[in-house]
């Protein structure tokens, strides 16, 4: 019975020697101490059938071996645990830390943080304004005859303004009030405030109320720049452009200037761009013509530097609008407008 005990004693010695993580320590204790199948109750259970004398020599010898056991698998456990393989990992201090979750600056911040970066180095300050203007600077100022079908419900948002007590009876139903439908409502409200020479960006947002699709938002926005001084030729504005998209897209580009028409330029030009993609040979992004449509521009009518109060004859300049979602489309390869105004931190994570 001795020779059991001591059998056991050495198995287990041997067996722990191996034991290494939590849970293999407490599968020893299981085999050795367990109380159905443990190696030491096993014997234990044999001891009643011992005479007297035997039965208190083997007992002691017995209980001495189960407190050997059960000391030695407290100290395993507490080795296993402070030396992390145990199930809960202990912390080492001397790794590095987890990196923060960085935000991400939206793709349309980027490139209008850009475009004023270029804009800025060429000379041009950047100035915003209001987003809700009077029909004088977002229509009348700009040579937009009345019937002009931009002003069409169709296209803008015109306020109500709430009706007074005193003017419940006649239901004004037009203030004149809009969302400005193009950033060109701040061209005369410069001019007002400031003397040519004048070199101008306006990044902002316009409304147009129509419904939305993969190219068409009703809030977009928008980059208006002009140039304001004497002797200002469509030469340097065909230089300033195809300068911006150069230092924009970082390659050499070609600029095409097509006729086209708006109330304050004149002569008014589409403004195109060889394509980015195909080198011109055609491709679906340009399809297949090779040129990008990028913006309108042309020289200032003669009626804006007039509503501005500008001396009649005196100045000449240019002025141009851009759609910075558009330019940030091309830049990124975006394929959906409405990506931009989602908020999806999935999209926004890529830029
Ligand atoms: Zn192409």
């Amino acid at each position: 019975m001795i020779d059991q005990l001591k059998e056991i004693q050495q198995a287990f010695t041997t067996a722990a020697a191996q034991a290494q993580t939590a849970e293999q320590i407490e599968a020893l204790r299981v085999e050795f101490l367990g109380r159905k199948a443990g190696r030491l109750n096993e014997v234990l259970r044999t001891v009643k059938t011992l005479p007297p004398e035997e039965r208190k020599t083997v007992g002691a010898a017995a209980n001495a071996v189960r407190l050997e056991i059960e000391e030695k698998l407290e100290t395993f456990l507490r080795a296993a645990q402070s030396s992390g393989a145990s199930d809960v990992p202990a912390q080492d201090l001397t790794l590095p830390g987890l990196p923060p979750r960085m935000g991400h600056v939206h793709p349309l911040t980027q490139v209008f943080d850009e475009l004023m970066s270029i804009f800025t180095s060429m000379g041009f300050m950047v100035y915003e304004g209001p987003e809700l203007e009077n029909d004088f600077y977002n229509f009348e100022a700009l040579n937009f005859p009345q019937d002009h079908p931009a002003r069409d419900i169709q296209d803008t948002f015109f306020i109500k303004t709430p009706i007074t007590r005193a003017e419940k009876h006649s239901f004004p139903t037009d203030r004149g009030w809009v969302m400005r439908t193009h950033t060109s409502n701040m061209q005369v409200r410069v001019m007002e405030e400031f003397q040519p020479p004048l070199r101008c960006i306006i990044p902002g947002r316009a409304f147009r109320n129509e419904a939305t699709d993969a190219s068409h938002e009703f809030t977009l926005y928008q980059m208006e720049g002009f140039i304001v001084d004497t002797d200002i030729t469509i030469g340097h504005l065909f230089w300033t452009l195809r300068e911006l998209f150069q230092q924009l897209y970082k390659k050499p580009v070609k600029i095409r200037l097509r006729p086209g028409y708006f109330p304050f330029t004149e002569p008014s030009y589409e403004v195109d761009m060889s394509c980015l993609f195909c080198e011109q040979k055609g491709c679906r992004v340009c399809k297949q013509t090779g040129w990008l449509e990028m913006g309108g521009s042309g020289m200032i009518h003669p009626n804006v530097f007039k509503a501005a109060g500008y001396q009649a004859g005196k100045y000449t300049g240019f002025a141009f609008g851009m759609g910075p979602m558009r330019l940030a489309m091309l830049k990124y390869g975006i394929p959906d407008i409405r990506l931009f105004m989602e908020n999806d931190t999935r999209f926004l994570e890529q830029f």
